[in-house]
């Protein structure tokens, strides 16, 4: 059990920081914690600054974890635009940005993760934007007018959330994705079809095979600019822009981890509690490399539910309370009136089967290893995500020809696969 003489610091106030403190509290730790991150923002929600945050559908309260009046209720010291520069692990301190030093019984890394950043000429120009921040689409809102041409680097899920509001505010997205499809690093080509197909349908250029070779300002005879104005593609064609938005991958924030000796990979290595190399630290949330209890492989993942898994297992080791069970990894994207809930992780998968929805598009798609579902991608489908996040989670063999067949309830293909049948 936790001792009240004991201090937990937790540096990054994010999405895996806040729900780390929250969950100590809950779970009965009794001594000091605080709360330290760089920004001045308490804990906030990322996955709207792409959507209705981004749209201007809510406003910046809506994004609090929690009110931000109630941190102080649950004494948990929370110190806004507080950097840590460093970590003495063998004098168990931390060493901020301000100079203060503080000494801590358990650390916890929550640090999250960063854009990557574009590598090519004028990628430094006036307009060249990243979304990762509230401050970030505060910048980005005001490309968002009607008749605004925006170039979009990258074909992932930001890129394209950031496609369909750009659309819906009336500005004109391009998106550029160096692949031979979108979302190439996350979903399997069908997902990927379906989205080229959506975005194209409502009117986004999607540009596939397109390397950027450099960001240009305007140039002219009278004047020469320092906003950007076109992107230079390596095939020499240019596409003229007034703004550009870049969504190529974020890197983990694991530098204070790695200077102060832990093992670090893609991301700082932590066990299935999240505790690091040195056993007085753990780490959570982007910034983790974890041995993923379903696959079996080291993983790093960038998603909401995984900081809140990781966050709760931290603080139940830290507490010396049971661990909660480990939840499928799952992720959300919001792209128009299309809602998509994956479940699982793909990568291993022999079999893709596709599930029509009501007006004959696919709706979800489940992928299967030796006959084992894996990973699913449902759109606007809670009922087969639900289905088959249970099913993953018991490593059932559904009847493929049940999961095709949209006249076949899923909760009759869940209920058959559960009992081996
Ligand atoms: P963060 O929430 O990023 O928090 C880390 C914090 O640590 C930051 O505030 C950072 O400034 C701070 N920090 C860094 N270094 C220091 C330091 N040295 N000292 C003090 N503080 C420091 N996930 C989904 O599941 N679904 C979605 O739809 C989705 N959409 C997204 C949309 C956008 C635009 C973005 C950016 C992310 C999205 N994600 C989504 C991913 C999700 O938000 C992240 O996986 C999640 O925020 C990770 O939580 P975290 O606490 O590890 O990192």
């Amino acid at each position: 059990m936790s001792k009240s003489n004991e201090t937990v610091i937790i540096l990054g106030a994010g999405q895996a920081g806040g729900q780390c403190a929250a969950s100590l509290r809950r779970g009965g730790f009794e001594g000091r914690i605080i709360l330290a991150g760089e920004e001045p923002h308490p804990p906030y929600q990322r996955p709207p600054l792409s959507k209705a945050y981004l749209s201007g559908e809510i406003d910046e309260s809506r994004l609090w974890l929690q009110p931000p009046e109630t941190w102080a209720k649950q004494d948990v010291e929370l110190k806004l635009g507080r950097r840590a520069k460093r970590i003495d692990a063998d004098r168990k301190r931390v060493i901020f940005a301000d100079g203060r030093e503080t000494a801590y019984s358990h650390l916890v890394i929550a640090t999250g993760s960063r854009v990557r950043p574009l590598p090519v000429p004028g990628a430094d120009l006036e307009g060249v934007r990243y979304l990762r921040s509230i401050a970030d689409v505060d910048a980005l809102k005001a490309d968002f007018q009607p008749g605004k041409r925006i170039a979009i680097i990258g074909g992932g899920y930001i890129g394209l959330e950031v496609a369909s509001v750009a659309l819906k505010l009336g500005a004109i997205p391009t998106v550029i994705e160096a692949m031979d499809r979108l979302l190439a690093r996350v979903a399997v080509p069908d997902v990927s079809e379906f989205y080229r197909q959506a975005h194209e349908a409502r009117g986004v250029a999607v540009r596939l095979d397109s390397q950027v070779a450099a960001l240009k300002p305007k140039s002219g005879l009278f004047s020469r600019g320092t906003t950007v104005r076109s992107i230079e593609l390596t095939n020499g064609e240019t596409l003229a822009c007034d703004s550009v938005l870049v969504g190529i991958g974020v890197l983990p924030n694991q530098e204070l981890a790695t200077a102060c000796g832990l093992e670090t990979g893609n991301g700082i290595t932590v066990d299935e509690t999240g505790r690091t190399s040195d056993p007085a630290i753990f780490a959570i949330g982007d910034c983790a490399e974890q041995l993923n209890w379903l696959t079996g492989k080291r993983l790093r993942l960038e998603s909401v539910p995984n900081a809140l898994d990781q966050a709760k297992h931290a603080a139940a080791a830290i507490c010396g309370t049971p661990p909660p069970k480990p939840d499928v990894p799952w992720f959300w994207s919001d792209q128009y009136d299309l809602k998509l809930q994956t479940a699982g992780l793909i990568g291993d998968h022999d079999t893709t089967i596709t599930r029509a929805g009501d007006d004959e598009t696919p709706r979800s798609f489940f992928h299967l290893a030796d006959g084992v579902l894996i990973a699913a991608d449902c759109i606007n489908d809670p009922q087969s995500f639900m289905a088959a996040k249970m099913m993953i989670a018991k490593r059932a063999k559904p009847d493929p020809a049940a999961l095709a067949d949209p006249d076949v309830a899923m909760k009759d293909v869940m209920k058959a696969a559960l009992a081996g049948g």
